[in-house]
C-alpha cells in the first residue's frame, strides 16, 4: 500500500487535477503520508481523500495540500519565514518545511501537536517551531511572515493574520461556514491594502477559538 506505484498513482491524480509545480509534486511523492495516520488507517494514506486523525479533526486531502502549497509558492516573493495555522497531524507542516527556511506552526489541540512533533523529529526536520495556542491570533512574536497558510476555516479572515504579513506577503486560507471558499490574500507592498483572489470552493474544519489540553 505504501509502494512506489501507489504513490506514483497519487501524483498522477494530482497532475490530472491541475497541480503542476514539480517541486511540490516531488515533495509529496517523497513524503511518507502513512506515518501521519493511526495504523488502522495507514493503508489509505495514498488515497486522495481527507482522513480522520482524532479529536474530530482530519488529515487534509493530498489535492488540497498540494494546491495550497503550490499557491503559496507561486505567489510569495520569498519563503524565508512561513506560518501555518492548524498543525493537525503535521503532514502539511512537513511538506511546507521542505520549501521554507523557517516554519512556524500553531495548533490548539495539545495531543495532536505532541504527535506531530514526534513525527517531525522522526523525519529529521530541524526548521520547524511548534506552538500550542489559538492560531486565530497568528504568532505575533515571530512575525512578520512572508507567507501564512491556514488549514482551518474562519467565518471572516482574522485581521491579525493580515497584519502579520510582511510586505508583499501572501495568505492562503479557507473562509466561510457551510459554504467555504479558498482565498489567496496578497499584501500590496508595505501598504495596508490587501488584494483577495477567490480560488475554489473547499470544505475545511472550522477555525475554533481557545485551546484544549
Ligand atoms: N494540515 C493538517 C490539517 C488538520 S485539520 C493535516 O493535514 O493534518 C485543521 C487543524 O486546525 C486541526 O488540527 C485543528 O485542531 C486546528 N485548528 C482549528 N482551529 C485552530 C486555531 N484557532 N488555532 C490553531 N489550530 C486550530
Amino acid at each position: 500500500m505504501t509502494s512506489q506505484r501507489t504513490r506514483e498513482r497519487l501524483i498522477q491524480r494530482l497532475m490530472d487535477q491541475g497541480v503542476s509545480n514539480e517541486q511540490v509534486l516531488d515533495i509529496i511523492r517523497n513524503t511518507p503520508r502513512h506515518i501521519f495516520l493511526d495504523e488502522a488507517l495507514s493503508h489509505r494514506a495514498y488515497e486522495d481523500s481527507s482522513l480522520p486523525i482524532g479529536f474530530g479533526q482530519t488529515l487534509s486531502q493530498p489535492y488540497i495540500v498540494a494546491r495550497m502549497t503550490e499557491l503559496l509558492v507561486g505567489a510569495a516573493a520569498k519563503m524565508d519565514k512561513v506560518l501555518e495555522i492548524g498543525t493537525g497531524s503535521g503532514y502539511q507542516t512537513v511538506v511546507l518545511a521542505q520549501l521554507v527556511k523557517q516554519l512556524y506552526s500553531v495548533e490548539r489541540i495539545k495531543p495532536l501537536q505532541d504527535k506531530a512533533r514526534e513525527r517531525i523529529r522522526t523525519l529529521g526536520l530541524r526548521n520547524v517551531l511548534l506552538r500550542h495556542a489559538d492560531g486565530g491570533f497568528g504568532w505575533p512574536e515571530q512575525g512578520p511572515f512572508d507567507a501564512i497558510l491556514s488549514a482551518a476555516a474562519p467565518r471572516v479572515v482574522p485581521e491579525g493574520l493580515k497584519q502579520q504579513l510582511a510586505p508583499d506577503g501572501v495568505l492562503v486560507i479557507p473562509v466561510g461556514g457551510e459554504q467555504q471558499e479558498l482565498q489567496l490574500i496578497m499584501r500590496d507592498g508595505d501598504t495596508d491594502t490587501f488584494v483577495t483572489r477567490s480560488i475554489e470552493p473547499v470544505k475545511f474544519v472550522p477555525l475554533l477559538s481557545g485551546t484544549t489540553r
